[in-house]
């Protein structure tokens, strides 16, 4: 069975293609500039070199063309008809309350995407856009949306409702939804496969620290509580993102720093974080290298996000009355053994106790780096949504 997998962003499409029986990636591709000049697609099949091909993209029709296109190529493609083709996962950003779980898309799931565009003005567009290209160029295939929203539709009230007045919940869905659902639950499963017991027997904290990050408190398997908010803006500093702050900053930098309201959303989402804070970067690696030739602002921006990491597993431990496991994944936390010893120092006091030469040998692979007397396991698990975006159609469609 084939599963063709599409994240479809405002002016690009990335897609893999999954063989479900082995798990491999057949072919992979990223087509650019949808909507601008000098459109792309960069197409690779599997084992053999890229395939660079230009043209006109004007929008996200086109992109589901030249994609198709690639795909069946008698040289670089991987199907000789799209009936090879058993179902389309989309990505889709934002699935507000209703959004459960991946659904097989109906009028009703478009609706559903299209109520959350407030939500996620950047991204739902396009992956409405996506799935409507893909029915017209695909009719008969079937079309699946796997939402970042829906891992965390199990957390309890109290963990999704502002202190704000009770009527803007009501009235305009206002309350934490979370986000790198998708990935969230793929280090779950894995990170479960790996310990040799099932989700159901384990309290998890999955740490995603890439650009965006965020963490999520998994109860047998359950998520009960994540960082991230109403939108992606909230919780961990991130590269960009201010995470958590207090909101009268807001006013107070339209009216003090002579910031324009219009900017206020962009300031706090593209300029602050790490980068913000450090003047350097908002690329770790820059941060760690700056940091070591004695730049004190890098320095202060690590420790920081050490610092928020860390409260935040204090945090889930207190919310699900104890931790199994606690899970690194994502460019920053599967990479970066530094920022991993940073954030468990002192958490023995959780039975999380690191061991250095693991730790230190670990780098994108699945791997236990706590030491042989940890209560709390610690592990590196590379996530892999593309890969749980096939997964999730493949259930949805054998159902
Ligand atoms: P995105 O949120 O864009 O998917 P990624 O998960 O790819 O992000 O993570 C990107 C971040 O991971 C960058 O800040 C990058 O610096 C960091 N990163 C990647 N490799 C390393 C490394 N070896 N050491 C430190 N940071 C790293």
């Amino acid at each position: 069975m084939k599963i063709l997998v599409v994240n479809c962003g405002s002016s690009s499409l990335k897609y893999q293609v999954f063989e479900m029986t082995t798990k491999e990636v057949l072919a992979k591709g990223l087509v650019e500039r949808i909507g601008l000049t000098g459109s792309s697609l960069s197409h690779r099949r599997e084992g053999r070199d890229k395939t660079e091909i230009s043209g006109d993209v004007p929008n996200h029709t086109a992109a589901v063309r030249i994609m198709i296109d690639a795909l069946l190529h008698p040289e670089y493609g991987v199907v000789r008809s799209l009936d090879e083709i058993d179902a389309v996962g989309h990505r889709v950003v934002h699935g507000g309350p209703r959004a459960v779980q991946s659904m097989l898309v109906t009028d009703e799931v478009k609706e559903i995407i299209h109520e959350c565009f407030s939500f996620a003005p950047l991204h739902n567009p396009a992956n409405l856009a996506g799935i409507n290209a893909c029915e017209q160029l695909m009719p008969a295939t079937p079309q699946v949306a796997v939402f970042d929203t829906s891992f965390h539709q199990t957390m309890p009230p109290e963990a999704y409702i502002y202190g704000i007045p009770y009527e803007l919940y009501e009235n305009y869905g206002i309350r934490r939804y979370g986000f790198h659902g998708t990935s969230h639950k793929f280090i779950t499963l894995r990170a479960a496969a790996f310990l040799g017991c099932e989700p159901a027997d384990l309290k998890l904290i999955s740490c995603h620290l890439g650009n965006g990050s965020s963490l999520a408190a998994v109860r047998h398997g359950q998520c009960v509580d994540t960082s991230m908010g109403l939108t992606p803006l909230e919780g961990l500093v991130m590269g960009t993102r201010s995470g958590n702050m207090d909101p009268s900053i807001v006013s107070y930098i339209i009216e003090k720093a002579n910031i324009p309201e219009a900017q206020v959303n962009d300031y706090l989402n593209k300029k602050s974080g790490v980068l913000g804070i450090s003047g350097v970067s908002s690329d770790f690696r820059d941060l760690e290298e700056a940091a070591a030739g004695g730049n004190k602002r890098a320095q202060l921006a690590l420790d920081i996000f050490a610092y928020n990491v860390k409260k935040f597993i204090g945090a889930y431990a207190a919310a699900m009355d104890g931790v199994d496991a606690i899970a690194f994944t994502a460019g920053l936390g599967e990479n970066s053994a530094a920022m991993r010893g940073q954030i468990c120092a002192g958490l023995e006091f959780l039975g999380a106790r690191l061991d250095k030469a693991r730790n230190g040998a670990v780098r994108s692979r699945e791997a236990l780096i706590s030491s042989d007397d940890s209560t709390c396991k610690i592990l590196v698990v590379p996530t892999n949504e593309e890969l749980m975006i096939a997964m999730d159609t493949h259930e949805i469609i054998s159902a």
